[in-house]
């Protein structure tokens, strides 16, 4: 049985981070469990990397603000491309958009600016149909960055430390037994990628099925922290929480339009919640479908969804989209929780287990600081550096939610 100082379930951004930071704090052996570590169905490897430290709640502002400030320093490496947020209210939401401004520079010195819609024009002379939009705020500190190159940086820092690190690919975890004075890990090791273990990975993430000819490991640590995101909701009953954390299938799609080229800017919103920004020449734009189901659903609705959802917007705000061509899209898995906000701290009842999951929307650009955050709670048991205490996973049953006010 092998035995590890702690356990990571899951290798996604945010696991990956935990393991960075648990290695950089001087943790001897760490173990990072996935079922496919090149990600092809997490939500590290499907979102639209945006970064924003413009939420309206302390705890959001701050965790995204110190990564922000991590993911500055390392530009390069993560192709952090600070070109602002633009996001575009309608007169209904525009005053608590003010508001909501005021205090993020009076107490974060975000530095946001409000635009009236001839100075939206201005920014992005794209934008040349601002009908029904009352104002923008625009953040200059905001962005976008490659969330594959954020992994791999989290990922390559820990190999690189004094740390004994695996990343244990294909591994499957079917048990995790908190006892006394350690924790004990079951997990299915499946054949290394071939057209079977592709087979065998879109089985477990999807329909939660065992792979066939696997073999059974035990592992023990003295700390595990979950950080399977989506799949928390499968993961944490295996010690006894129930977690109220959905997957929601959120659809992303790739088109172009001739002379639209959004390169020299940041992420714009649109009032109606689609949101777009640059991708290479091409532009990418996401839109959450209030009607989606819970489910581990991976279908993109392709072109009928483009012309449906996303092209009617951009057409109206841009007439340089009136033409457009769809190229391609995605699904990936948005992790809802009751108030759409992460969950971080020790699993109710377990003195052995953390919980990072649940980072709904903003797992990418948070990714840094929540790693940092759960690393402490494992080495020091409490936070050092940034009180998290708002995420704690029970606040969910104490009826203690997050008051955050500006979600995709
Ligand atoms: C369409 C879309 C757009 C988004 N846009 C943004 C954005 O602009 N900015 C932003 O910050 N965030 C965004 N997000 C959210 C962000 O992507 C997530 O919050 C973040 O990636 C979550 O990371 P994670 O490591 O917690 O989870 P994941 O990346 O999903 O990783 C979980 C891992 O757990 C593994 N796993 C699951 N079950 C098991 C098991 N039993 N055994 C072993 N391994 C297991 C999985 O294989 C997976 O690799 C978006 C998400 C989507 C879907």
């Amino acid at each position: 049985m092998e035995r590890y100082d702690v356990i990571v379930l899951g290798g996604g951004l945010l696991g990956s981070s935990v393991a960075m930071h648990l290695a950089e704090r001087g943790v001897g052996s760490i173990a990072v469990l996935d079922v496919d570590l090149g990600g092809r169905y997490s939500s590290s490897e499907l979102n639209a990397g945006g970064v924003r430290a413009t939420w309206r709640s302390p705890i959001n502002v701050e965790l995204s603000l110190a990564s922000i400030e991590f993911y500055e320093g390392v530009r390069d490496e993560v192709g952090f491309d600070q070109k602002g947020y633009l996001w575009m209210y309608d007169a209904a939401r525009w005053p608590a958009a003010l508001e909501a401004l005021a205090w993020q520079n009076a107490t974060h010195g975000l530095g946001v600016r409000a635009l009236t819609p001839d100075e939206i024009a201005a920014h992005c002379p794209l934008l040349d149909q601002l009908d029904g939009v009352a104002g923008a705020t625009f953040s200059p500190r905001d962005g976008l960055l490659n969330p594959n190159l954020v992994k791999e940086l989290y990922r390559a820092r820990a190999r690189a430390s004094a740390a004994t690190v695996r990343f244990e690919n294909y591994s499957y975890v079917v048990a995790v037994d908190p006892e006394p004075d350690k924790v004990v890990v079951r997990a299915l090791k499946f054949q290394e990628f071939s057209p079977a273990g592709a087979r065998a990975i879109k089985a477990i993430l999807c329909d939660a099925i065992p792979p066939e000819d696997a073999a059974a490991v035990k592992l023990t640590a003295d700390v595990v922290v979950n950080c399977t995101g989506a799949w928390a909701r499968r993961v944490a009953p295996l010690y006894g929480h129930v977690v109220p954390v959905r997957p929601v299938r959120r659809q992303i799609a790739i088109a172009h339009a001739r002379d639209v080229d959004l390169r020299p800017y940041g992420m714009f919103v649109d009032p109606s919640g689609v949101y777009f920004h640059r991708e290479s020449t091409h532009i990418l734009a996401g839109w959450a479908d209030p009607g989606e189901d819970d489910d581990f659903q991976f279908r993109y609705d392709g072109e009928a969804w483009f012309e449906d959802k996303i092209w009617p917007v951009l057409a109206a705000r841009m007439s340089r989209c009136a033409q457009m061509r769809h190229r391609s899209g995605w699904a990936g898995l948005y992790e809802y929780t009751p108030d759409l906000c992460g969950v971080l701290g020790f699993a109710p009842g377990h003195e052995r287990v953390v919980e990072a999951f649940g980072f709904t929307g903003r797992g990418a650009m948070q990714s840094w600081a929540a790693g940092r955050a759960a690393a402490e709670l494992v080495t020091a048991r409490r936070f050092e550096t940034l009180d998290c205490s708002p995420l704690r996973p029970d606040r969910f049953a104490d009826g203690a939610l997050v008051h955050e006010a500006l979600s995709i």
